[in-house]
């Protein structure tokens, strides 16, 4: 018999060890006294964990999120039935260095994924002596897997792939879909091309298995089936196994060129954006209905967020910030603002939550639920055990901002403290384009303010509303503060060696015939 009940179970953690959680047992022995019937246990093994990152999607891009052309029937449920953020934040606005962060619980600047992104070419990745989740969860006997857009390097030999970093498996394609000529990239059915350019003069996009390539180029119509397969028969054979599990699905949906293969493809009123996200959506599903199946999903914590703001360049075929400013590549909350939900039945009680939390907080997360150690290293997140169980505050107070280009000149551009946010620096981009606001395209360029530019963002979530001190001269101390954190944020922070500066060798590019000639147009298998 099944109990959907908010009743929370102990993470294994608290289960071995009751030291500073005792007002969380308290809060326990409370809730099993009014559910005394409906007992549940301290968990045997260990919570699963299935981390789901899209690309390039916006605050406003999901049904439960307010868009009213998207259909996301299932990530309209895990939001219904879980715990939906609206403020959260990933840590850059742009691709890698997001997911640099995500993967550490660690700012970009001190692993050095930045500035930019990785190329199919670069020498660079993320370093290994990071410590990943998946690096987290090994010595707990987790089977770890990663599936879809790694974009955390290739490097010589493999050396950055998925399975250097704590993976036990990796399917997918090792960085951007639009790293690569489109010519082989068309919607369904077949014989519509969909697109023009992407990035000429590379391989053609690689599938890769492991550190195997497996199709070059990919077969994109077919790439969401082989997902969903590869997804589920994880689940299914770690279950089988009774063997703990983390899955992290980071989707090439919904970056451009976005498309959809034939289950998705013409489904939606959105045009292709739609269709992309629909189509992850679809795997969602999938996933969702596997963990149910195999009877995982009551100790299973899915975790949805997205890696950067919607590329707004892309005009309608693009992702939408709803009522935030600008998107991908500003450090506008459009850039870095992100839909996030914390789905597990039973044990996460379904609301909302207005509670300031980033993708930095998910490494801590795992660790403490799972009872794993934390690396011995500097972490940025916090541990959301308290708000995810307890819907208690966040331990976070703050979020940092740092552009594409962070550099120890410049620090940071703005930084959040409560409800107030404060850009030191602004700056457009050329992801952000075509918006009729002034401030998101790339003309707008670099500008400094003294005293920041200061926005209540409850009250004006859309940065359009700058606090004048001299209307309100009791902001004068809430600015000193801030400076103050920045200051002692600063002075902590070590940047790390650039991955991206260490350049890039075409040789590197991955190919499935490695002694071909001529490349890459003969890196075709
Ligand atoms: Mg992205």
């Amino acid at each position: 018999m099944e109990f959907h009940l908010a009743v929370p179970r102990l993470p294994p953690a608290l289960c071995s060890n009751t030291k500073g959680g005792l007002h969380r047992i308290m809060d326990y022995i409370f809730l099993l006294y009014l559910n005394v019937f409906l007992f549940r246990s301290c968990s045997a093994s260990p919570p699963n964990f299935v981390l789901l990152f899209a690309d390039d999607l916006g605050f406003g891009d999901l049904g439960c999120y307010g868009h009213p052309s998207s259909l996301t029937p299932n990530l309209d449920r895990l939001a219904a039935g879980g715990l939906r953020f609206t403020d959260f934040y990933c840590t850059s606005p742009v691709c890698s260095p997001s997911r640099a962060s995500l993967l550490t619980g660690r700012y970009q600047t001190r692993s050095g994924v930045y500035p930019g992104v990785l190329y199919p070419s670069s020498k660079g990745g993320l370093p290994l002596n990071e410590t990943t989740i998946a690096e987290v969860l090994k010595p707990l006997g987790y089977a770890t897997a990663a599936i879809g857009k790694w974009h955390l390097g290739v490097g010589a030999n493999g050396k950055y792939l998925p399975t250097r970093q704590g993976f036990d498996e990796y399917l997918g394609i090792p960085y951007s879909h639009d790293m690569g000529p489109c010519y082989n990239l068309t919607c369904f059915p077949p014989d519509v091309k969909c697109f023009g350019l992407c990035d000429v003069g590379t391989v053609t996009v690689p599938l890769m298995h492991n550190e195997i390539i497996k199709q070059q180029p990919v077969n994109f119509l077919d790439l969401e089936r082989a997902y969903s397969d590869f997804a589920t028969s994880f689940i299914s054979t770690a279950v089988k196994k009774n063997q703990p599990f983390f899955l992290y699905y980071p989707s090439h949906h919904t970056h451009y060129p976005q498309y959809a293969g034939p289950g998705a493809a013409w489904r939606t009123s959105r045009g292709k954006f739609g269709d992309a996200l629909f189509e992850f959506d679809t795997t969602i599903g999938n996933i969702m209905t596997t963990l149910e199946k195999t009877g995982a999903i009551n100790n299973t914590l899915i975790f949805f967020t997205a890696d950067n703001g919607p590329e707004l360049m892309r005009m309608s075929r693009g992702g939408n910030a709803g009522p935030l400013k600008c998107g991908k590549g500003t450090t506008y909350e459009g850039g870095m603002r992100e839909p996030a939900i914390a789905f597990w039945p039973g044990t996460i009680k379904p609301g909302v939550t207005h509670e300031i939390a980033s993708t930095l907080d998910i490494l801590p997360t795992i660790a403490s639920l799972s009872g794993a150690k934390l690396p011995q290293v500097v972490l940025d997140g916090v541990d959301m055990t308290d708000l995810l169980i307890y819907q208690q505050k966040s331990k976070r107070e703050t979020m940092m901002f740092y552009p594409t280009d962070p550099s120890e000149m410049y620090g940071l551009f703005a930084l959040r403290l409560g409800n107030y946010k404060a850009h030191f620096y602004t700056r457009g981009a050329t992801h952000s384009g075509t918006t009729p606001d002034q401030a998101c395209p790339v003309f707008a360029v670099l500008k400094a303010h003294d005293p920041p530019l200061l926005f209540d963002l409850e009250a004006d979530p859309s940065e359009n509303y700058p606090l004048l001190l001299a209307d309100r001269p009791d902001l004068q101390a809430l600015l000193e503060r801030i400076k103050k954190v920045k200051e002692q944020f600063e002075a902590l922070m070590v940047f790390g060696e650039s991955q991206m500066l260490k350049g890039e060798d075409p040789n590197l590019e991955p190919c499935c015939n490695p002694q071909c000639n001529p490349k890459p147009s003969c890196c075709h298998c």
